[in-house]
């Protein structure tokens, strides 16, 4: 939910003028070609932001608050870059507090942070006035100390020869979120900076490559502004609005809060692994180099997102077994089943027509008859598919 304060935030502080010397340094913009002259020896920065505060802002639905749900993501991402080695992952904060080292530049570099941010918005007023919407009127303390927190830990990150900012997020939409309730859109969509933005061209294949990844096993939201999948924006803060960052940077909004994989609990550990894990071979896709991705290509649920062992045997079957049943339909092109989207049908932990469908497809392509959707040589044949082995 980065809309409704993000977007704000710029807006917020769209009035405030010049006030410094522009004092931006660090590294020089980031391409694909520069990316992959990195020496082996020297490790891909990536710096993953649980998006909002650790107690202020997001959207939630009931209990469920998004600046909590993203950190188990942003860890997961980080683990899985880490174990990789050519990579080194640093995660802003955890659902307490900031991480120390931000923790103390926030407090040491607060003044230099405020003139930097100045500096680049009206460095980037003079040259491009066009692109800047500085109207609107609004002394939100609060939502000013946000933004200005996430401008500063763009200027870290340019200070720290971060390679690539990775921003976690869950979505939902205004009307959704007043009301409480479940609303009526679902799906991923990945944000990055338009192409006004000197850190545009590095960032676009890197979003392209997670949007390609996250797209083999989740829908893209259906909400009319985002239904591209893969959004530019040039006012999210995160994005590096006013070319504030000298890195690429991607924002994912990973489904709504409200989608029920994400509402139960036993399927929300599993679902937020496999977005980390989606999220980790998309990077690995760009900085790899791989072609042709599809379904399977490197994909090992069992190994990283969820053991599956036991059969599915009803409709009221432990949900992570049913999330995988539906991982192993979707690796093998049944599910969602023919003339339904993947909006139709989502990867839910949920049985109902969408699974069924797709596993009486599956059952006649592998010639399995003589036993329902719960069978032993349909889970037989679904879990070799699951563990990639077949
Ligand atoms: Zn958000």
């Amino acid at each position: 939910m980065k809309k409704i304060l993000a977007v704000i935030a710029v807006i917020i502080l769209g009035g405030i003028g010049y006030a410094a010397a522009h004092t931006q340094k660090g590294n020089p913009v980031q391409n694909p070609a520069q990316v992959e002259a990195t020496p082996s020896a020297q490790k891909i920065s990536v710096f993953i932001v649980p998006g909002h505060e650790p107690d202020n802002g997001g959207t939630n639905y009931k209990n469920l608050y998004e600046r909590n749900l993203v950190v188990p993501i942003a860890d997961d991402l980080q683990n899985l870059l880490d174990a990789n080695g050519r990579y080194a992952a640093t995660v802003a904060r955890d659902a307490n507090a900031w991480a120390p080292t931000l923790a103390a530049y926030f407090q040491n570099d607060w003044n230099a942070i405020v003139a930097w941010e100045q500096a680049a918005k009206a460095a980037f007023m003079r040259t491009t006035p066009q692109n800047v919407n500085a109207s609107g009127e609004n002394h939100n303390n609060a939502a000013v100390d946000d933004a200005l927190r996430l401008y500063g830990m763009t200027k870290w990150a340019d200070e720290n020869n971060i390679d690539l900012m990775v921003h976690v997020h869950l979505n939902n939409y205004p009307e959704a979120m007043a009301k409480g309730i479940v609303g009526k859109y679902s799906g991923f969509v990945v944000y990055m900076p338009a192409s006004n933005l000197k850190n545009s061209a590095a960032a676009k294949p890197i979003a392209q490559a997670v949007f390609d990844r996250l797209s083999l096993y989740n829908p893209v939201s259906n909400l009319p502004v985002e239904s591209a999948g893969l959004e530019e924006d040039s006012q999210l803060i995160a994005m590096g609005a006013y070319d504030t960052a000298d890195m690429p940077s991607i924002l994912v909004e990973y489904e709504y809060i409200y989608e029920p994989q994400i509402v139960n609990p036993a399927t929300r550990a599993i679902a937020f692994k496999d977005f980390a894990y989606q999220t980790y071979l998309g990077l690995e896709d760009f900085y790899n180099h791989r072609a042709n991705v599809t379904a399977t290509s490197s994909y090992d649920p069992a190994d990283h997102v969820y053991d599956w062992q036991n059969r599915v045997t009803n409709a009221n079957a432990d949900p992570r077994d049913i999330y995988a049943m539906q991982t192993a339909l979707i690796m093998d092109g049944d599910y969602p089943p023919k003339g339904k989207t993947r909006n139709d049908c989502p990867h839910s932990g949920t049985i109902g027509a969408c699974t069924e469908t797709a596993v009486a497809a599956f059952q006649q392509k592998n010639g399995i008859t003589g036993e329902n959707a719960f069978g032993e040589r349909t889970f037989e044949a679904l879990k070799k598919i699951y563990e990639n082995k077949s």
